[in-house]
């Protein structure tokens, strides 16, 4: 299982400035778990964009989005809304955020940061990979993770060996900054790079929000905090 956390309204729609229309996936698996998108949170997630004056062209509910096979032949089911839309929204983990990418020539945007909870993750079948930084980059990157494209995780673009479009570390494998800007370029959106906010990685953001980490769908019992511990007697 890969854990998922919505992002802020405020970021997704800033990801989606300048597309009116969009097509929204939803994963039934891993991150409904996680109540990132349930129906009840897609629900919920369509009124916010329509009231923010986006026009929802349709919605896909997929089993388990990392499925990029069952992905593909499920947005093929509504190929016409999917058509009509600027974009796709996609409500799962970074993984299914990167299937969908691969199935479809629109630009893809991550709903939510996929974080840390340690122990096995599990098998998809799909070759992407989320290194659950839990704040999800996909948006700039043209829905390929750099964290797991590239050999050296470098987020800020090309370490400058590539080799006719190999990586210097593995020549057996495509470089994954050339990837990305291909892709990019492909969609008429390369200049998303240069937005790219310059940060440093924030190993922090890979921990589920303080104030969930201690119920029950995280079983994450971290610490107690000192009120609650004084309330407990
Ligand atoms: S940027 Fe990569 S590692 Fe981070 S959440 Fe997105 S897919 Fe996962
Ligand atoms: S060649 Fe490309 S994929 Fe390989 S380490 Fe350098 S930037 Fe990363």
């Amino acid at each position: 299982m890969i854990a998922s956390e919505r992002k802020p309204l405020d970021e997704i729609l800033g990801q989606l400035e300048g597309e009116a229309n969009v097509f929204v996936v939803a994963c039934d698996g891993c991150s409904a778990g996680c109540q990132v998108s349930d129906p009840d949170h897609t629900e919920q997630m369509v009124k916010e964009l329509e009231e923010a004056g986006k026009t929802v062209t349709g919605v896909a509910r997929v089993e388990m989005v990392c499925n990029s096979g069952l992905t593909a032949l499920m947005l093929a089911r509504h190929l016409s809304s999917v058509n009509q839309a600027d974009g796709l929204l996609v409500m799962s983990c970074g993984v299914g955020v990167q299937s969908v990418a691969a199935a479809v020539e629109k630009p893809v945007h991550p709903a939510t940061n996929s974080i840390h909870l340690g122990g096995f993750q599990g098998l998809w079948r799909s070759e992407a990979r989320c290194a659950q930084c839990g704040d999800c980059l996909l948006d700039y990157t043209g829905g390929i993770c750099p964290y797991t494209a590239c050999s050296k995780g470098l987020t800020h673009g090309s370490c400058g060996g590539p080799m006719d479009g190999k990586c210097e570390v593995d020549p057996s494998i495509p470089c994954g900054w050339e990837r990305i800007y291909q892709r990019l370029a492909a969609l008429g959106k390369a200049d998303r790079l240069q937005e790219m906010p310059l940060r440093l990685r924030d190993f922090r953001n890979m921990l589920p929000m303080k104030e969930r980490r201690r119920t029950s769908l995280w079983a994450l019992e971290l610490f107690e905090e000192p009120e609650a511990a004084e309330e407990a007697g």
